[in-house]
């Protein structure tokens, strides 16, 4: 079934508070309790996390730019971006995922003394869905979120991402190619325990769609992969 009666949110929210925050967690971590897979996707989502920082800091100095990282999982974007400055609102559907952002935050930032080096600032952390969240930023990123949006829903997810920024708009996804679309069919013929969620796939032309309608333009893009981790990455400025 496509969606099932609206649910999918509250599923994704009840998988990333309990399964899917363990695996998770340990994905994004730098311990070594994952398996060849967990640790190749960990190794895709690092070089994500790498060229948007890349991205965001070739425009200049983050010091002082509020971003908005809609989505924060446990804070692999919110920490970097607020080791350079940036003043950062991070927010996530799931209670426990903001927990342990906020935590990492706070070891990673402090290293143990009371104070904050001069300049930096605590991210500021929050549960709340993404389409809850309002005000204004100079860049909102939103990165691996967009797979658990069926497309239907995700052109009002992207619309409401981009009220939010002034400037930029960063997004990334699992794009729908034929070899990934393949590879998604096959892990679904062979469910493993720990798939939890359905994956949607999207088309960079219908992201791209999605922004113009809106009055946005790509700017940069790249394609990023690993044998089990594939993302399109896009940055999206006012057209
Ligand atoms: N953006 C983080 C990163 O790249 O490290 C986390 C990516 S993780 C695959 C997806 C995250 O999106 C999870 O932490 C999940 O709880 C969150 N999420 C899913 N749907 C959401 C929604 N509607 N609003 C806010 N967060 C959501």
């Amino acid at each position: 079934a496509e969606e099932v009666g609206g649910g999918d949110k509250e599923v994704v929210k009840e998988y990333f508070n309990n399964d899917g925050f363990q695996r998770w967690r340990r994905i994004y971590g730098e311990t070594d309790d994952v398996n060849k897979v967990q640790l190749d996707i960990r190794i895709g989502h690092s070089k994500t996390v790498e060229n948007v920082m890349k991205m965001l800091t070739d425009e200049g100095s983050l010091k002082g730019v509020t971003v908005c990282d809609a989505g924060c999982g446990t804070g692999s974007l919110s920490i970097p971006l607020a080791k350079e400055g940036a003043v950062v609102s991070a927010s996530d559907i799931s209670a426990a995922m903001v927990a342990e952002a906020e935590k990492k935050a706070r070891e990673e930032l402090l290293e143990g003394k009371d104070e904050l080096s001069p300049g930096l600032v605590l991210p500021k952390f929050e549960v709340n869905d993404l389409e809850s969240l309002s005000g204004k930023y100079d860049t909102v990123v939103c990165l691996d979120v967009l797979i658990h949006y069926p497309q239907s829903k995700a052109d009002a997810m992207i619309a409401h991402l981009a009220s939010l920024a002034e400037n930029r708009l960063i997004l990334s996804f699992a794009p729908k190619t034929f070899y990934y679309s393949l590879l998604k069919r096959i892990g679904e013929l062979f469910p493993g325990p720990s798939k939890a969620t359905r994956a949607y796939l999207h088309a960079e032309a219908d992201v791209e769609r999605a922004l113009q309608k809106v009055g946005w333009r790509i700017r940069k893009r790249g394609l990023i992969t690993t044998q089990f981790y594939f993302a399109n990455l896009v940055e999206a400025v006012r057209a």
